[in-house]
């Protein structure tokens, strides 16, 4: 049985990894200065590492690049340059192009040359073997559409490993489900909520449950939620899985970064050959260490990538890490997501994720209550809230409707006491809360919430 995809790198001792990124890196940056108008300017009067570079500590002295640069940088129309101002190779050298799969507001573009295509390819089929697929899997990819991040680039991940690609996203559930039974699809690529709504729907949809679907493996991702264990059971008793490993990656900088090994309990960096990933203080953007129990913002430079390079990205993501060893002998830190700057709600000063609440709810309530909330904000751009914050929680199957009041009661409690914040709870009847196949958003916005 081989474990590694990536044997030499993903069990080199991590202070030789980075010492060998660091080389890599600072090659990279001395050539950025001059590879697009975007990092010219960026870099100008920026003192780039000379010599010999055994340290990725340089970086720190760099400065970040943000989403909002990048769309920025799109926003300008240049025939040469249709990919924008930080496109750092001639248009004839694009390979691919990809966009961000968010529904709202102008899609970000992301270009790949050959080589790119390649590195992807190898460091997604990385994270996809450490999530435990192998080359005599079937593999369902549950992605509709092959132009996002997690389309064609994952579909060459599988194939890199050697894995049976059966592409079959984007038919209607019930197609989906059948697929999956007549090909034999072992392992699954989906989101955690597509994970559990078939636990809840498969039966009604087609007739059997989840589990007799057959599928033994699956990737889960796209959405915070599959560090919960209470969320991980479900899918896991629901499909009656052997392995569920929560992946995680960014167009911005590659499409799958991270992945859990058999061990779980937080995903591997699987990006060692492409991708130096630093940690910093998200209000500040301080450093902060690669140790157990941190707190962080990752941030990334693509010392590898030839169309759309990305120097210290924002990507926005807070991350704890979890460990920096594991028993499965990778060498790599392991973290958990916990969230994103674009979801934080900020009661009185204090931050929140939406899914923090979630997991106050999860932790306590498990039987009264099901696995997912629903915030309400007044706005789409929201954020601060000076009452309670308000949130609705669905009751359980077998929790008596006299006792709703009750059960809201106590989750407000436990919240206010656990995150320091007060939020307004209402407890919903089973089943009157939307359940979507695939990503299902925490928060939802008054005026519009007939299309969440
Ligand atoms: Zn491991």
């Amino acid at each position: 049985m081989v474990r590694y995809f990536d044997a030499e790198l993903e069990t080199m001792p991590w202070t030789d990894v980075l010492a060998w990124q660091a080389e890599r890196t600072a090659t990279f940056v001395r050539g950025l200065v001059d590879r697009s108008p975007f990092h010219t300017e960026k870099l100008a009067g920026v003192g780039v590492p000379t010599g010999v570079v055994r340290d990725l500590a340089f970086l720190e002295d760099l400065p970040f690049t943000t989403k909002a640069e990048v769309r920025e940088s799109q926003s300008t129309r240049d025939p040469a340059l249709p990919l924008g101002r930080h496109q750092a190779v001639p248009r004839g050298a694009i390979h691919q192009v990809l966009s961000s799969s968010g529904t709202t507001g102008q899609p970000v573009l992301y270009g790949l040359t050959a080589t790119d295509v390649e590195m992807w390819a190898d460091v997604i089929a990385t994270a996809f073997w450490t999530a435990g697929v192998r080359p005599d899997d079937i593999a369902g990819h549950l992605v509709g559409l092959p132009g996002v991040a997690g389309g064609l680039p994952y579909a060459d991940g599988f194939r890199r490993i050697g894995a049976g690609l059966a592409w079959i996203g984007g038919w209607p559930t019930e197609r989906v489900v059948e697929l999956m039974i007549s090909l034999g699809v072992d392992a699954v690529l989906a989101t955690s909520s597509f994970g559990t709504y078939l636990t809840d729907r498969c039966e009604d949809l087609v007739g059997i449950p989840a589990k007799d679907i057959g599928v033994r493996k699956m990737l889960g991702g796209g959405e915070p939620g599959l560090g919960q264990p209470e969320i991980r059971q479900k899918i896991v008793e629901g499909w009656g899985l052997d392995v569920l490993s929560e992946i995680m990656g960014l167009g911005d900088v590659l499409a799958c970064l991270w992945a859990e090994c058999e061990d779980g309990g937080g995903m591997h960096f699987c990006g060692q050959r492409a991708v130096a990933v630093e940690l910093v203080d998200p209000a500040t953007g301080e450093p902060r260490a690669w140790e157990e129990g941190v707190r962080g913002e990752a941030v990334y430079t693509t010392f590898a990538r030839e169309a759309t390079p990305a120097l210290r990205y924002r990507s926005r993501d807070h991350v704890l890490v979890t460990a920096t060893s594991c028993a499965c002998g990778r060498t790599s830190p392991r973290i958990r997501c916990v969230g994103r700057t674009d979801d934080m709600l900020i009661y009185k000063g204090m931050n929140v994720f939406p899914s923090s609440l979630r997991d106050v709810v999860l932790q306590g309530f498990a039987d009264d209550v099901q696995p997912s909330i629903r915030v309400w904000k007044d706005g789409s751009d929201q954020v601060r809230f000076d009452g309670p914050i308000p949130m609705d929680v669905e009751a359980s199957d077998d929790l008596a409707p006299d006792r709703y009041r009750e059960v809201a009661a106590a989750i407000a409690a436990d919240v206010r006491a656990r995150l320091q914040v007060r939020v307004a709870v209402t407890v919903v009847a089973p089943g009157s809360m939307p359940r979507t196949a695939y990503k299902t958003p925490l928060v939802h916005v008054r005026e519009t919430d007939d299309d969440q």
